[in-house]
């Protein structure tokens, strides 16, 4: 449990820590909350020989509530989406989420910056950033780019991250009146990571779906958009039986992991039952 040696620097920039991993692009990691790589150190998964701490680089810190866009900096703490009264008015679903993420150890320090990068299949906020619409402001050496949380994950612990970028922040459209949110997930017993866990947005216009958006964790390889669901919902009723056949759809269309705790089946199962309760939680 004591990791291979590294060399340490604490950037106090973006343009330092860019410079640092352009200069050392396969050797040199990124450390924000460090609850992920720490322990990816102390088994020795990971063997960086140079470890760049973002921790202090103010430009990637903090919420901002703009006029049409929320921003969301990467190094903000799971703790601080939950506190954050500003950004709950807007999003409730941050505080939702946050309390059903790991323990206070955790929370504290942990960034959603780090779990986006880290693109775990069973984390929480890649199922809530995809339901959200939310761009990926990403910045390396060669400039500042904006990905769609839809192309941002690729498969298991890979995402369009180079190994010289740093992910910025967090962009999400301000949502149109009456529009609503949920987050279900089911917890690992053992890790409190998702089994599977489902993050909605809907918005009732006159007693139908006007819009629907579904992000997905814990079922797959890497999070995803239930799109299929969520356009057969478009222009429905929220009743018992349109909510069956989405969940239904969804679970159908969904090849699922599957590992010693929960076979395939059983996952697929959980993607039906939590999309259903989750719809059912928002049509009341
Ligand atoms: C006991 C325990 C329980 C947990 N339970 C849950 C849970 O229920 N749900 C859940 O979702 N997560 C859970 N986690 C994970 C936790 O949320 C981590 O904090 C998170 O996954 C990683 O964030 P971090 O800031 O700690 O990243 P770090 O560990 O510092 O970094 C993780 C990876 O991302 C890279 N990275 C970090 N920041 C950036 C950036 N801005 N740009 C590019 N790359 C970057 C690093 O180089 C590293 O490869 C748990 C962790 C622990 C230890």
């Amino acid at each position: 449990m004591i990791p291979a040696a590294f060399d340490y620097v604490r950037a106090s920039s973006l343009t330092q820590a860019i410079e640092l991993l352009r200069d050392n692009p396969d050797g040199a990691k990124l450390v924000a909350g460090g609850h992920t790589l720490l322990p990816a150190l102390k088994l020795r998964l990971a063997a960086p020989e140079l470890l760049i701490d973002i921790r202090s680089v103010a430009e990637i810190k903090g919420i901002e509530i703009g006029e049409t866009h929320v921003k969301i900096g990467a190094l903000t703490t799971h703790s601080e989406l939950s506190a954050s009264e500003p950004l709950n008015n807007v999003f409730p679903i941050f505080r939702e989420t946050a309390r059903l993420l790991a323990d206070p150890q955790v929370r504290n320090r942990g960034t959603i910056g780090g779990s986006l990068a880290n693109a775990d299949p069973a984390a929480d906020w890649p199922a809530v950033v995809l339901a959200l619409g939310a761009q990926l402001e990403i910045v390396g050496a060669t400039g500042r780019r904006t990905v769609p949380a839809e192309d941002f994950f690729l498969d298991i612990f890979t995402t369009t991250l180079a190994p010289d970028e740093i992910l910025a922040s967090i962009q999400i459209p301000k949502p149109k009146t009456g529009t609503r949110y949920a987050y279900r997930k089911i917890r690992h017993p053992a890790s409190g990571f998702a089994v599977v866990g489902v993050a909605i947005a809907v918005r009732m216009l006159d007693g139908v779906v006007d819009e629907a958006s579904i992000g997905i964790t814990g079922a797959t390889n890497h999070a995803f958009v239930g799109k299929e669901a969520a356009e057969f919902l478009t222009g429905k009723a929220l009743t018992r039986d349109n909510i069956d056949e989405a969940a239904r759809m969804l679970s159908e269309n969904t090849e699922c992991l599957s590992d010693r705790y929960a076979p395939a089946e059983y996952r697929a199962n959980l993607v039906r039952v939590e999309l259903g309760r989750a719809l059912l939680e928002l049509s009341q």
